[in-house]
């Protein structure tokens, strides 16, 4: 079973990726692993990718798609996998593509954990770090005891930078114009599921149990 998983950052993805992984025995295969491991390997590949990072570049797709092809050959991939992060682009989902043609298989699905872009502000600007420990709360979801105050240790929680509402909308907005050509890709070559993300953890896996086992 070869799946990708797309979905706006906060839409709970990486929660949905370890059901996944425990219940099909699929790797969980995320571009920032893929690339810690082929440095950590020193493949050639591996250090030519280190090269552009260590330079704050980006890694050209060439690169990139060199490395996705030796994670997929790895035997744990033998059953199939799960592809996060990676095609990010219209270029990298035909290379992708031809890959797998190479190897015989193809995709199976292309899971959209989708979320209204509204709830996604509310989930993701309502986080709060514990600067001491590093735990993280939800003022909703997940919040501490005390109002304000990390559970562990008592320290002051704060609101990243990154967590406040103008960053946040603007991640979302530029994600959303990354991610809406590759839907469309996939929903052309009838690959495309889209789960609803805005329900219950467990609901959101049932709904894609009952899609990849259709
Ligand atoms: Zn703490």
């Amino acid at each position: 079973m070869n799946l990708i998983l797309m979905g706006l950052p906060g839409a709970g993805k990486g929660t949905q990726a370890e059901k996944i992984n425990e219940t099909y025995h699929i790797p969980h295969i995320s571009t920032g692993d893929m690339f810690r491991l082929a440095i950590k390997e020193g493949t050639e590949l591996g250090r030519k990718a280190k090269e552009y990072m260590d330079q704050g570049e980006l890694v050209p797709d060439d690169v990139t798609i060199g490395i996705v092809k030796e994670r997929l050959n790895k035997d744990d991939c033998k059953d199939g996998f799960l592809l996060d992060g990676f095609p990010r682009t219209i270029a990298q989902a035909k290379s992708l593509q031809s890959l797998l043609d190479e190897m015989n298989t193809s995709i199976d699905y292309c899971l959209h954990v989708d979320v209204p872009e509204e709830n996604l502000v509310e989930r993701l600007t309502g986080r709060r770090v514990c600067q001491t420990c590093g735990a993280t709360y939800h003022v909703i979801y997940n919040p501490p005891e005390q109002e304000g105050i990390c559970d562990n240790d008592g320290s002051k929680l704060i609101q990243r930078e990154d967590d406040q509402a103008d960053t946040v909308k603007n991640r979302l907005d530029v994600n959303m114009e990354q991610t809406k050509p590759l839907l469309d890709f996939y929903d052309n070559k009838g690959y495309l599921v889209t789960i609803n993300g805005d329900q219950e953890i467990d609901h959101v896996f049932q709904d894609i149990q009952s899609a990849i086992e259709e």
